[in-house]
């Protein structure tokens, strides 16, 4: 199972987006802003963030950004996740690691069937063996992980912002279409999102999701 960690979110985000909505309307001549971010005005903050939505102003959604660290997720899955271009990445370098320290990550379909799992667990195991081998050749770490399997298991610090999770959160949520773990990836990321922003990644505006 995917861990996921929150290692960095803006600090009371829906404020800030509240505060990016009214300063494009130029409420701050009157001194709305101040009121407006300053006071714990809760039903205020959720009218102006549904705004956001129903004008479709998602820029407004660039200026919160959070940082999550995922790790016990395979390559496979990383590889489809750095395909969203607007996150920025920081992974686990297989130059550094030796590939016998990690695990391999068991799809439940492998998992499920005896044989299926026999035979996998057999291939990870000789993978790891023919790495350890070229290694006591004197084969370095970056070209010794060749003989590794894509589903090695890694680790990922993923930097966005909102609307960037957002979209990333459209288009890998739902498993089908999206293949099984970076489906879970996004389930698991956007639980810990909904907690710092729940009117920003709330369900209820998925409707609009796909204008993000
Ligand atoms: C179910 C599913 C199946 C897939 N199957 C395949 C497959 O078989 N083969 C394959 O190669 N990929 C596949 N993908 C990956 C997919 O094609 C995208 O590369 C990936 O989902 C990233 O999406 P994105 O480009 O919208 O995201 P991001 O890179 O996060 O971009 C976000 C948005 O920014 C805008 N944007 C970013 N860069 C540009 C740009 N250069 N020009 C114009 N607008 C830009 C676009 O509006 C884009 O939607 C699949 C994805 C899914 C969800």
């Amino acid at each position: 199972l995917i861990n996921v960690k929150l290692l960095k979110c803006t600090e009371n985000p829906e404020r800030l987006l509240e505060f990016a909505y009214l300063l494009c309307r130029n409420l701050e001549e009157d001194g709305e802003i101040d009121q407006k971010i300053h006071l714990d005005r809760e039903n205020e903050l959720i009218a102006r963030i549904e705004s956001i939505w129903r004008n479709k102003h998602f820029s407004c959604f660039e200026e919160a950004s959070a940082t999550i660290l995922a790790s016990k997720l395979s390559r496979i899955c990383t590889h489809q996740l750095v395909r969203h271009r607007l996150f920025s990445y920081k992974q686990l370098s297989m130059r550094s690691v030796e590939a016998p320290e990690l695990q391999f990550i068991v799809p439940p379909t492998i998992k499920a069937h005896s044989k299926a799992l026999e035979d996998y667990s057999w291939l990870a195991e000789q993978s790891h063996e023919v790495y350890r081998r070229l290694r006591s050749y004197g084969i370095p770490p970056e070209d010794a992980r060749f003989c590794s399997l894509d589903g090695i298991e890694t680790q990922i610090a993923i930097t966005g912002n909102f609307r960037t999770w957002l979209h990333f959160f459209n288009m890998r949520f739902k498993s089908p279409p999206s293949q099984w773990e970076i489906a879970e990836l996004a389930q698991k990321c956007h639980g810990l999102l909904l907690e710092y922003a729940p009117n920003v990644f709330d369900f209820k505006y998925q409707p609009l999701w796909e204008y993000v």
